[in-house]
């Protein structure tokens, strides 16, 4: 059984070869207790790194005849760099894992493991043990909110860790969107799927790309790009302030034909004119998220462009020379 490694890096050039061989040393330890042959191949996707991250990989493809590597025109984001990974990738199943050994690599072995036993999908689920309070917390109130809305269920603490089988990663492949949000993705195919928990491990080097704005929109791609429950909400709203309003109309005139017309009044007007121009926009804004995003995958353009892979630099592979 092949399995491949997929891992994204973008900007990884500190831990890539650590990375490397400790992946290396723990397949070496594991692989001998499996009753199955087990061989391996990692694939590595440089996300445009501005470093010396693909420096790395082309030294790692070099000296190991197990590396691959797809290294992008410029930074396409994780989405893009985990799509390119396993269109690449060979295996009978996939292990998608970070380059920062926040996923522990010792997990490895258990995934397999859950997978010859017939799981087309494995997920490690990562306890937010040793993160911020206020980080929890608003993940949390996230997930509770989104899973009412999407069709598909989300889990708190599920990232892209996860071990794929053939069928699984051929699912995944034929959802061609632009906009990617692969838990949504990994949640809609379905098939058999284990998942066990895990203590995240701190970030060895280097630091998080994730800045507060990139979460706000990654949450928001979250709620949007999985279903249209959204603009029914808007519309919805829409019909409520209506009402609200035809109602408020019908009082004002009545009280206008029992005690005659009055000046006062502006302030009700300046707030129902203000509010009503906030719900507006937001309904606009709603609305236009979608047709933003139908415009971006009416223009059908790739998911990323590939600068270079190991195909491109001469092997010296003891194996084959
Ligand atoms: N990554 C990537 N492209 C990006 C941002 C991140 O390929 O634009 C990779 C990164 O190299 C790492 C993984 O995605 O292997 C997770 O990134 P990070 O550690 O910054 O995220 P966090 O662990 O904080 O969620
Ligand atoms: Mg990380």
């Amino acid at each position: 059984m092949l399995i491949s490694l997929v891992v994204p890096c973008f900007n990884e050039a500190e831990v890539v070869r650590r990375f490397h061989a400790h992946v290396s040393r723990e397949i070496a330890s594991f692989t001998p207790t499996f009753s199955e042959r087990l061989t391996f191949e990692f694939v590595y996707v440089d996300d445009g790194s501005g470093d010396e991250t693909l420096r790395h990989l082309r030294c790692l493809a070099g000296e190991d005849s197990r590396v691959r590597y797809v290294s992008f025109s410029r930074n396409f984001g994780k989405e893009a760099a985990m799509l390119a990974g396993l269109r690449h990738a060979g295996g009978d199943a996939v292990v998608i894992m970070d380059a920062d050994l926040q996923h522990p690599p010792e997990l490895i072995a258990r995934m397999i493991t859950l997978h010859t036993q017939g799981n087309d999908q494995v997920v490690a689920r990562r306890t937010r043990a040793g993160d911020r309070v206020t980080r929890t917390l608003t993940a949390r109130a996230y997930y509770r909110f989104v899973n009412r809305l999407v069709d598909v269920e989300l889990v708190d603490g599920v990232g892209d860790f996860r071990l794929l089988s053939r069928r699984a990663v051929d699912a995944v492949l034929k959802l061609t969107e632009y906009n990617r949000f692969s838990k949504g993705i990994f949640a809609w195919i379905g098939y058999p799927t284990e998942t066990f928990a895990y203590e995240n491990a701190v970030r060895e080097q280097g630091r998080s790309k994730w800045t507060f704005g990139k979460l706000l929109n990654y949450g928001l791609d979250g709620v949007i790009s999985f279903n249209n429950k959204p603009l029914r909400a808007a519309l919805y709203l829409g019909l409520l302030l209506l009402a609200v309003a035809m109602a408020y109309t019908a009082w004002i005139v009545g009280v206008a034909v029992v005690n005659g017309v009055e000046t006062p009044g502006y302030v009700t007007l300046l707030v129902a004119v203000t509010a009503l121009s906030g719900v507006q926009m937001v309904l606009l804004g709603v609305v236009g998220e979608y047709v933003g995003r139908i415009y971006y995958e009416a223009k059908r353009r790739p998911h990323f462009l590939v600068g270079e892979t190991d195909a491109d630099v001469p092997r010296h592979d003891p194996e084959t020379n």
